[in-house]
């Protein structure tokens, strides 16, 4: 009998998100599952697309975005789907959609998931519910910001909680895992987390440990305190006895070039004792809002947006302050609040930790503005076509692995990230030779080339240069991350 699919992907290669080496074969899919992998000659399928000359891997999971609001307010995600990502990882730094009050004030950097006029969700449950009534395009799943829990909490944020906030705090924590939310994340380099001793994010983080959901950091200092923060990582993850993911790991500003030669090894040490994962993006330059600190203005500073100054968008800050005939801090003070892109780390550092056998790939991009960092449009096909092809950092099985597999292991995505049969059909079909990111830091919102078919949950979301619009997101729950 011949077998009729929903979808046959012909004549590929397929890189199966394991580094196991690439192999040709069909992939069939039906019910939103894949369905048969191997010579499918005989097989036919309601639409088919010709994978031959081309890659097949698993959709890419962004292991790092701040999306929360954009899978609402931009629900086509072409930034991400143009990329070949199909899955991200939501609620980072500390800062996530829920929970909040309505028309509460949200401190910087909170305000940055905010569009304007953007629905304010009280619990995770509402935020899912969103989700599932208009679903993205791509899947979430989500994090529980720790400073979002202190800006619902407490009156002020200059200050360590209280017992009895702790005890809010654990309380909306244990009903966002409940509501599905897979970990807690912090941003202690940030003004509303700053004050949060380590002993405040272990008694928050409690309910994380029944579950063994993830504790996620934004560290306390990414520059010359950055063993002492990933010591402190370790300890909060100890205690907890969960899994810990250090976020977007660099090194940051001159004095502090090479220092990748000790985290990376500290690292590993601690691998040996615990659940240890990190992330990187492909990048010498990180974006984050604007900051006035020293440290921060160590280096070329591109603004990417402003409230109060959105001509100044895609300007140097240093011409900025020129014009204006301030100093750059009161220059940046008064563009306040928006995201600026800091040109703070060394290609060597950013190399050997992207090179790291652990690290996985996450964008950080943040979904804001015309002039965004070029990681939000550029994150994996440059890791695919300028690392993995053009410098020889890793193969290309790695390189595909570090955004599929090791992803889906690392933050318990049962049933993605690789394709075998019974996997979620989340798909995507590239040009090795070719692909390759377009986005730059003058034009930053440029698509990346190379890249043939999306395909999400068994739908077409991105064929040939242009969204085909289906929006086939799911929300990823641990009830099912668990199953
Ligand atoms: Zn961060």
């Amino acid at each position: 009998m011949t077998q009729s699919y929903d979808l046959l992907l012909r004549g590929g290669t397929v890189i199966d998100g394991t580094k196991a080496p690439r192999f040709e074969a069909d992939v069939a899919v039906r019910g939103g599952r894949i369905a048969a992998i191997g010579d499918l000659a005989g097989a036919r399928a309601a639409r088919e697309i010709d994978a031959s000359g081309l890659i097949v891997a698993p959709g890419f999971i962004d292991s790092h975005t701040h999306d929360d609001q954009a899978l609402l307010s931009q629900p086509d995600m072409g930034f991400k789907v143009s990329q070949g990502v199909t899955t991200v990882v939501a609620g980072n730094c500390g800062i996530s959609a829920a929970p909040l009050k309505a028309g509460m004030d949200l401190p910087m950097p909170l305000n940055l998931l905010d569009a304007p006029g953007a629905e304010r969700f009280t619990s995770f449950r509402a935020y899912f519910d969103a989700l599932r009534r208009q679903p993205a395009s791509v899947n979430v799943a989500a994090l529980v910001g720790h400073s979002t829990l202190r800006a619902v909490t407490m009156d002020s944020l200059d200050r360590e909680a209280t017992p009895a906030e702790m005890r809010a705090m654990q309380d909306l924590l244990e009903a966002s895992l409940e509501a599905g939310a897979i970990g807690m994340s912090t941003g202690t380099f940030y003004p509303p987390a700053v004050k949060a001793s380590t002993e405040e994010i272990i008694e928050v983080g409690r309910p994380l440990s029944a579950r063994g959901a993830l504790y996620v950091t934004h560290m306390r200092d990414e520059a010359a305190r950055v063993m002492e923060s990933l010591d402190e990582t370790f300890r909060i993850g100890r205690e907890l006895g969960v899994p810990v993911v250090v976020s977007h790991h660099k090194v940051q500003n001159r004095a502090n070039f090479g220092l990748s030669e000790k985290t990376l090894p500290f690292i590993r040490e601690a691998m040996g004792q615990q659940k240890v994962c990190l992330d990187c993006y492909p990048y010498t330059a990180g974006s984050t809002m604007i900051r006035t600190d020293r440290g921060m203005l160590d280096g070329r500073v591109l603004i990417a947006s402003s409230e109060p100054h959105p001509e100044c968008a895609g300007r140097d800050l240093a011409d900025i302050a020129a014009e204006w005939g301030v100093p750059e801090p009161e220059a940046a003070r008064r563009l306040q609040p928006g995201t600026a892109i800091y040109f703070l780390m060394d290609e060597g550092d950013v190399q050997r930790i992207l090179a790291f056998d652990e690290t996985m790939v996450g964008s950080d991009g943040i979904p804001l503005g015309d002039k965004p960092h070029p990681r939000l449009w550029g994150t994996f096909p440059r890791v695919l076509g300028h690392y993995s092809r053009e410098v020889s950092l890793f193969p290309l099985e790695t390189a595909v692995w570090k955004m599929t597999g090791l992803t889906a292991r690392n933050f318990g995505l049962a049933g993605r990230g690789t394709v075998a049969e019974g996997q979620h059909a989340d798909l995507v079909v590239f040009d090795a030779a070719t692909i390759r990111d377009a986005a730059t830091y003058d034009e930053p919102t440029r698509p990346a080339e190379g890249i043939h078919s999306v395909i999400v949950n068994g739908q077409v979301t991105w064929q040939q240069g242009r969204h085909a619009g289906a929006r086939a997101g799911q929300v990823i729950t641990r009830e099912e991350s668990t199953a």
